[in-house]
């Protein structure tokens, strides 16, 4: 079965998609080969990386602790995997197998996978989430010719980092801003301080000219950034759509608002913008 195809976004930079559609990056330096999260974790990416282009990872960088980005670390034995502290228990909560499962066929409408077949055989094993290094704001990798700088932007989780790849005019918000950025779990931060983190990331704006995400069409023109910083400045004015959500896409024990209004069934915001948020009142 196959489980995985990918993409080419640069000369230095490959995606690919795992079998819940989520994408994990791999990045091409002179030196070192770099992972940028690792999806679900159903299917040997290792082995899918190997035979596909004759690499392995040197070191994984884990944009976040939900789920659909840790859960195919394992397979790497040996290889440092970073994450930020903050998002160490939110990693722990997230590994368990049933959810891993779940989260798959909630997703194959979306991947048109045949995920009848997939079976616990293919579950890479957890992987101990106090076996991760800390990743810290401003921390630096250079893997020759290429590096990843990581921005802590909490928000979406309390770890969330952002990844900027300076030489490829590149940043990777990963689920930390996009088309319908969460803040509605218990290890989201409120509206407030995701604010101030979409505003250190505009510091870095002079930087990049792509972005990339793991989630959807995973690219987004640059108005994103200031798309959805003006979402949350709505959001804490009062004057956003605040639209309560029917259908919730996480077990959430409070009403879940939409910031701004979309087309029945998409994720198109009715002003033709990109950039939506999902929140709760407890986190304003
Ligand atoms: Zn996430
Ligand atoms: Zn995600």
């Amino acid at each position: 079965m196959n489980f995985f195809t990918h993409e080419q976004v640069s000369e230095r930079i490959l995606r690919i998609r795992d079998i819940s559609g989520t994408a994990v990056y791999l990045l091409s330096g002179d030196q070192k080969t770099a992972l940028l999260d690792t999806g679900i974790g159903i299917g040997s990416l290792k082995e899918y990386i190997y035979t596909s282009f004759l690499k392995t990872a040197d070191l994984i960088i884990l944009t976040h602790g939900h789920l659909d980005h840790v859960n195919g670390a394992a397979e790497f034995y040996g290889v440092p995997v970073y994450l930020h502290p903050a998002d160490r228990p939110l990693m722990r909560r997230h590994t368990d197998a049933g959810k891993r499962l779940q989260y798959v066929r909630q997703n194959a409408a979306y991947t048109g996978a045949e995920i009848s077949a997939v079976s616990r055989d293919e579950m890479i094993p957890a992987f101990d989430p106090e076996e991760t290094l800390p990743l810290s704001d401003g921390q630096i990798f250079d893997l020759g010719g290429l590096t990843v700088e990581a921005i802590h932007t909490p928000g979406h989780t309390q770890g969330m980092s952002m990844l900027l790849l300076r030489e490829e005019r590149t940043i990777l918000f990963g689920d930390g801003c996009g088309v319908g950025v969460l803040l509605i779990e218990d290890c989201a931060s409120t509206v407030t301080e995701y604010r101030r983190s979409l505003k250190k990331v505009k510091t870095y704006e002079a930087c990049y000219d792509r972005i990339l995400r793991n989630h959807g069409t995973c690219s987004s023109s640059k108005e994103l950034l200031d798309n959805v910083i003006d979402v949350c400045e709505e959001i804490l004015a009062g004057k956003d759509d605040h639209i309560p959500v029917k259908e919730a896409p996480l077990a959430c024990r409070e009403q879940i608002y939409l910031a701004k209004a979309v087309r029945p069934g998409t994720q198109l915001r009715l002003d033709g913008k990109e950039g939506n948020v999902m929140y709760i009142k407890s986190k304003i």
